[in-house]
């Protein structure tokens, strides 16, 4: 019988999705059995547009086209939570499994605390992630670092610190990863900083640390982490979908130090943005940051955690800014703030897309650990666990 906690090597048995999955293709034939059991109505999960490097969000509803999605895309940061939201309708009327690195799951787990994601109706199919790349960067990192034509690149992986790249005529080149970020490329900013690489607010965390032997490469490292998990799990076990065996104690102990190590590894980058490089959150940074802003919206319309249709700021029925003036941006960057900055999950998503290139996620992230400290709240983790700026028992502080 399946438990939370428990921990397995996960091999499909299904020969074409084995073979296309990217290390064992568990996940996908989890996500097909779901399907096929109607235990949910559709699947949203990512698969290769145009290239290796575009990364797009698909919605499956037939099961014989899950293996379409099966394989990992690094250049991915999906938005999923807002993708749930705006065209799914919150999963209100919609059973749905979803793929979700940790900071999809976070933030799946904050929008579902505002009650924008119905919880009864989701399973949250965890990878877990040691970072993303940007894809135009990307492209340009391969071709220069690596000296390889990136469209020959059929697999990149991150591992033991390095960036593994694969192309189509069997050739393997890895690089540090720590000597990429000093050249300005590799991960994400904010992935450097990001210290949750299991998602364990998912029911079910997949991955492939911790498979060592001869399944090296061929099995997903699978921890269950809910109910709903164990259940899904064994349902699909006894079905005949994978087949799991107990994992390699060695392989475990290997898994929780790598976890360990990339932890300490988003701790330095904690530090050094937020301090060698000076904080952001004094008063005359953060008026210097915004005064870059051109009012775009556009930090506003990617946050996940920004999900009211109608924005408070612009409404036509509120009193924060007076009518007939452009709200100035420091003003309209704290008020959101205020709305959503205790929820978030330093997804990068708002730093993406700032034409101005204001180091939003960074500031925004800053201020959150800082938060985390003062309530001792995780966003993204304990559903039952409310954000601290909108409900709190804590006394005031006394000094
Ligand atoms: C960006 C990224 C980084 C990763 N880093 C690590 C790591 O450091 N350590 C580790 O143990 N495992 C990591 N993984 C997980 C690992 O690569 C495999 O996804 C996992 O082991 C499951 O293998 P599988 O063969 O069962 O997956 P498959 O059966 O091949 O299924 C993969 C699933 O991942 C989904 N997917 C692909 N790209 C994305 C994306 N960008 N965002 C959300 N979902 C996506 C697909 O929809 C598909 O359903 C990472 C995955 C991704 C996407
Ligand atoms: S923020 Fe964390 S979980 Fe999200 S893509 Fe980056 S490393 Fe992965
Ligand atoms: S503020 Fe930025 S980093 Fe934080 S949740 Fe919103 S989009 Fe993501
Ligand atoms: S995306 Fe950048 S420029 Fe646009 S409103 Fe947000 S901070 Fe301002």
């Amino acid at each position: 019988m399946v438990e939370v906690n428990d921990m397995y090597y996960g091999l499909s048995q299904d020969a074409e999705i084995a073979e296309s999955g990217e290390c064992g293709g568990a996940v996908t034939s989890v996500l097909k059995f779901l399907l096929e059991e109607g235990i949910v109505d559709a699947v949203l999960a990512v698969k290769k547009g145009l290239d290796l490097y575009d990364a797009v969000p698909t919605l499956i509803t037939d099961p014989d086209k899950v293996i379409e999605s099966a394989g990992s895309l690094h250049c991915g940061t999906l938005n999923i939570g807002k993708t749930i939201v705006r065209y799914l309708d919150g999963a209100k009327d919609l059973k749905l499994a979803v793929t979700t690195k940790p900071c999809d799951a976070m933030t799946i787990v904050e929008l579902m605390k505002r009650k924008q994601i119905e919880r009864d109706n989701v399973v949250m199919i965890g990878v877990n992630c040691g970072g993303t790349l940007p894809p135009v960067k990307a492209r340009e990192m391969v071709e220069k670092f690596y000296e390889i034509d990136p469209d020959m690149v059929i697999k990149e992986e991150i591992a033991k610190g390095k960036l593994i790249i694969e192309t189509a005529d069997n050739e393997e080149k890895e690089i540090s990863i720590d000597d990429l970020e000093d050249e300005g490329y590799g991960r994400r900013t904010n992935c450097r900083r990001c210290e949750n690489n299991i998602p364990r607010m998912s029911d079910i965390a997949m991955g492939n640390w911790g498979v060592i032997g001869p399944l090296a490469g061929k099995a997903t490292f699978i921890e269950v982490f809910s109910e709903k998990g164990a259940e899904v799990l064994e349902k699909a076990i006894k079905a005949g979908a994978l087949r799991v065996q107990d994992p390699v104690p060695k392989g475990v102990e290997i898994r929780a130090n790598i976890d360990k190590t990339m932890v300490k590894l988003a701790n330095k980058w904690q530090t050094r943005n937020f301090e060698d490089e000076g904080t952001l959150i004094t008063i005359d940074q953060y008026m210097d940051e915004f005064s870059k802003c051109i009012k775009c919206y556009g930090c506003r319309e990617a946050c996940p955690l920004c999900f009211c249709r109608d924005c408070s700021i612009q409404s036509e029925s509120n009193n924060w800014v007076e009518k007939g003036i452009i709200p100035p941006s420091p003003m309209f960057h704290f008020v959101r703030m205020l709305h959503m900055v205790d929820s978030c999950t330093n997804c990068g998503q708002c730093e993406e897309v700032c034409p101005s290139e204001i180091p939003l996620a960074r500031i925004f992230h800053e201020i959150n650990v800082k938060l985390q400290e003062e309530f001792d709240y995780k966003p993204g983790y304990d559903l039952e666990q409310k954000p601290p700026l909108s409900v709190t028992d804590k006394e005031p502080s006394e000094e």
